[in-house]
């Protein structure tokens, strides 16, 4: 392959609704002959909605200097390991935003995030590394948000509200703003239920659902 070549590892659900972002931001940001593949490695087909599938090896290939690749997997650990990779085989991190997103002032995004459309990060937020902002949620102001957090679709964390790595927040969930001069606090690989009401912090590794949220007392797959 010659020229830039921007690379979407996973080839599945998540991957699939980053790619047309991560096109409609080439277009705008670089010249047409960049090239857009999708980068597994278990290919199930040649290629996707158009574009090639090419297996990590291969896109490994690629000119070092002429490679980057954003991470769209939801499951925050196997993007962990996947960023691991790509910083061991010096491949250069990517963020895919969509036009029709709102960042507003004093936002710090750390590298390889997605965010989906409608999407809104207003001011002075500070976000770590690989954040998924799914379609139609916000972040309000003065929130601080680790690294390889996951937001599924209509989030609405509001202000002040601290989150910690690895933590994932289930669809249509509320986050009370943190008050009384202190942040509302989400532990380091909490799971907030879809449709949670969280009014008060959740500690590390809790599974909280329901309005108001509480800890479940068993871990459960069908919360988010
Ligand atoms: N995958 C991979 N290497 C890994 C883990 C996952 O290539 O170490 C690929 C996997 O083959 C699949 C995609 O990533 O194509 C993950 O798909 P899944 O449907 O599990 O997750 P989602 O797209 O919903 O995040």
């Amino acid at each position: 392959m010659n020229g830039a070549v921007f690379g979407i590892f996973g080839a599945s659900g998540c991957g699939r609704g980053i790619m047309p972002l991560a096109r409609q931001q080439l277009i705008a940001e670089w010249d047409e002959a960049a090239q857009l593949v999708f980068v597994d490695d278990a290919p199930q087909a040649d290629a996707i909605n158009g574009h090639r599938i090419l297996r990590y090896d291969e896109f490994l290939a690629i000119p070092a200097d002429q490679r980057w690749m954003a991470v769209a997997i939801a499951n925050s650990r196997v993007r962990e390991t996947i960023a691991g990779r790509m910083a061991a085989d010096g491949i250069l991190s990517w963020s895919v935003r969509s036009g029709q997103g709102v960042i507003m002032d004093g936002v710090t995004l750390g590298e390889g995030a997605l965010l989906s459309p409608f999407t809104c990060l207003t001011s002075n937020i500070r976000i770590g590394r690989h954040f998924h902002c799914n379609l139609y949620s916000y972040v309000e102001h003065d929130c601080v948000i680790g690294d390889f957090v996951t937001f599924a679709p209509g989030v609405q964390c509001n202000g002040n509200v601290w989150i910690g790595d690895h933590a994932y927040v289930g669809a249509g969930a509320i986050i009370r703003q943190g008050g009384g001069g202190r942040p509302l606090r989400i532990g380091a690989g909490a799971v907030i239920g879809m449709g949670a009401i969280v009014t008060r912090d959740v500690p590390a590794g809790a599974t909280v659902v329901g309005n108001p949220a509480r800890p479940m007392l068993e871990r459960s797959t069908d919360v988010c």
